[in-house]
C-alpha cells in the first residue's frame, strides 16, 4: 500500500498520539467503550519501504460485546488486535482500553494492561507442550498473579466442559479442544479483552463448534469483551457485530 497526500501528516507525526486531539467533552457524560480507535494509523517502516497497515480506523467495541473483524488478507486486521494488545503503538492517534489512552499508560500501565486486562488467542499453539491443559491454565494464572491459580484453573477447565481432560498434555487434546484451554486460560485470569486472531482457522466444523461455544460462554458467564479476527462466516454469524476492514479503515 502506498503513502498518500492524507497520509503524510501522521508520518510527520512520529509520536504515539500526536495528531489525534481529544474533542471536548462533559466528564460526566463520557460513557466509554471496552475499546476505542480514534482516528489510528500505523506506519511500518522497513528500509525505504513504508507500508500503512491503518489508515484513520475509527472503531468502538462495547463492553461485554463480541464483535467479529472480517476484511482481506493484509488489511490490517492482525495489526489492529496488536494495538488493542499493546504489544505496539500506533503511529498516529489514539487506542483506548476502558476509557484509558494507552500510549499514556506509561511501562507499568502497558505491563499491568499486557498482563491483567488482556489475553489473545492465535489460531493454535497457545498452549506450552510440555504442560498439562491444568498446568498451562495455572502457569497463565500465576504470571497474571492471580491468588490461587491451581484452585481457578481446575474450576475453569470445569466450567468449560475439560475436567476430564485436565491432565492431558495439548498434544493428546484435539485442536477445538487446546482452543477451550486457551480460552479457559483467558476466563480464569478474568480477562477483560479477550483478542481472539482467526482462533478457529485450523479447524474442521466440529471443533469450530467447540471454540466458538467457548467464546459465547466468555462473552455470556465471563462478560468479557470478545474481539474475533476471522474468515468463518460461522464464526461472524455467531457474533453480535461484524466490522469489515478494508485498506486499513473500516468499510
Ligand atoms: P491482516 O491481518 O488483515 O492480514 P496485517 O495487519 O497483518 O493484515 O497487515 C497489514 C499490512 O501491514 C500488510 O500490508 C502487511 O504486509 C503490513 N505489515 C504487517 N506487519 C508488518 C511489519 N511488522 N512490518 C512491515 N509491514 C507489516
Amino acid at each position: 500500500m502506498e503513502l498518500t497526500a492524507g497520509d503524510a501528516g501522521a508520518r510527520a507525526g512520529g509520536t504515539p498520539a500526536s495528531l489525534y486531539v481529544e474533542p471536548e467533552r462533559d466528564a460526566a457524560e463520557i460513557r466509554w467503550g471496552a475499546l476505542e480507535f480514534h482516528d489510528v494509523f500505523k506506519i511500518y517502516t522497513s528500509g525505504p519501504t513504508e507500508t500503512v497497515a491503518l489508515r484513520g480506523l475509527e472503531l468502538r467495541v462495547e463492553a461485554e460485546e463480541m464483535i467479529a473483524v472480517v476484511g482481506p488478507s493484509g488489511s490490517g486486521k492482525s495489526t489492529l488486535l496488536a494495538l488493542a494488545a499493546a504489544l505496539d503503538l500506533p503511529s498516529a492517534g489514539d487506542v483506548r482500553a476502558f476509557g484509558r489512552s494507552l500510549a499514556q499508560l506509561g511501562e507499568a500501565g502497558l505491563a499491568h494492561h499486557r498482563a491483567r486486562e488482556v489475553a489473545v488467542v492465535f489460531q493454535a499453539d497457545n498452549l506450552w507442550p510440555a504442560l498439562s491443559a491444568r498446568e498451562n491454565v495455572a502457569t497463565a494464572l500465576r504470571l497474571a498473579r492471580r491468588e490461587s491459580p491451581e484452585r481457578e484453573a481446575i474450576e475453569a477447565l470445569a466450567a468449560f466442559g475439560l475436567a476430564n481432560r485436565a491432565e492431558l498434555r495439548p498434544g493428546a487434546l484435539s485442536g477445538g479442544e487446546q482452543q477451550r484451554v486457551a480460552i479457559a486460560a483467558a476466563a480464569a485470569r478474568r480477562a477483560r479483552l479477550v483478542l481472539c486472531d482467526e482462533p478457529t482457522g485450523e479447524l474442521d466444523e466440529r471443533n469450530e463448534g467447540i471454540v466458538l461455544e467457548a467464546l459465547r460462554e466468555l462473552r455470556n458467564t465471563y462478560r468479557s469483551t470478545v474481539v474475533v479476527v476471522t474468515h468463518s462466516e460461522r464464526v461472524a454469524a455467531a457474533s453480535d457485530r461484524v466490522v469489515a476492514i478494508r485498506d486499513g479503515r473500516v468499510e
